[in-house]
This record gives structure tokens, sequence and C-alpha cells, in this order.
């Protein structure tokens, strides 16, 4: 399967390729800063450049709602579209996270594409999921 071949070759790149950061302290210290820089160019593309903006405010749910209706009735509170620079370095941030996160996969033995089989496979059981 070509997806299984993907994430393969990707961790495996990693794997060779991340020589200076090795520990596990490390990559954990690596996930966490391009976290925080993801959340930060999220930030600048509504404080700085403008091309989208967060509008939130307490959804009005009623009390027979099932959770099918929260699909239609909660939003993303994000307004407008990215424009190319901003989703440029939202990518990159992005990136940077699924690298990361392939090395400590790396590290502790396990395979990315497993885990996102396993992730998969938990959604479709759980059906309609609450991510709080
Ligand atoms: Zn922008």
């Amino acid at each position: 399967m070509l997806k299984d071949i993907v994430f393969d070759e990707f961790q495996n790149t990693v794997s060779e390729l991340l020589i200076c950061n090795r520990s596990i302290l490390d990559i954990m210290g690596k996930v966490q800063e391009t976290n925080a820089r993801l959340q930060q160019s999220i930030i600048k593309s509504v404080t700085r450049c403008g091309c989208i903006k967060i509008d939130a405010s307490r959804p009005a749910i009623p009390s027979d709602a099932t959770m099918a209706d929260l699909k239609l009735l909660l939003d993303s509170h994000v307004k407008g579209m990215l424009c190319d620079n901003c989703q440029e370095t939202i990518e990159n941030s992005v990136g940077k996270l699924i690298l990361y996160t392939a090395a400590v996969c790396n590290l502790l033995d396990m395979n990315m594409y497993d885990i996102i089989l396993k992730e998969q496979k938990q959604l479709k059981i759980l059906g309609y999921y609450n991510l709080a």
C-alpha cells in the first residue's frame, strides 16, 4: 500500500538524517518548541497578517441536540482564508511537528503508520468523537 511506504520511508529518512538530536530529551524539547511555533504561526496570521480572524463566542446549543446536531451547530471560529505566505509558514510548522513526532516514534521503536491505523480504528469505533 502506497501510504504505508510513504510513512515508513519518511520515518526511515528521519532516523538516518536526524543526527544532532538523538536524545529523547532533545526530541521532547523539539516537539514542544515546534508545537509552540505552530501556535505562534496561527496567531500571527490573525494579529500581524490579518488574512484570518478568530470570531468566537459561546454557541447556542438546544438542550435536545444530538451529537450529530453538534457537528452543524459548532464551528471552527476561523473566518477568512489563509494567504499563501501564512499557509506556507503554517505548513512548515506542521511539517516540523510531524518530523519530530517521527523522531519520537523512532526512538521508542514505534511505527507511525501503525499508530495512525490504530487511531483511525478507534475513531470509527467511537463514532462521533468528543475531543474534549
Ligand atoms: Zn496571511
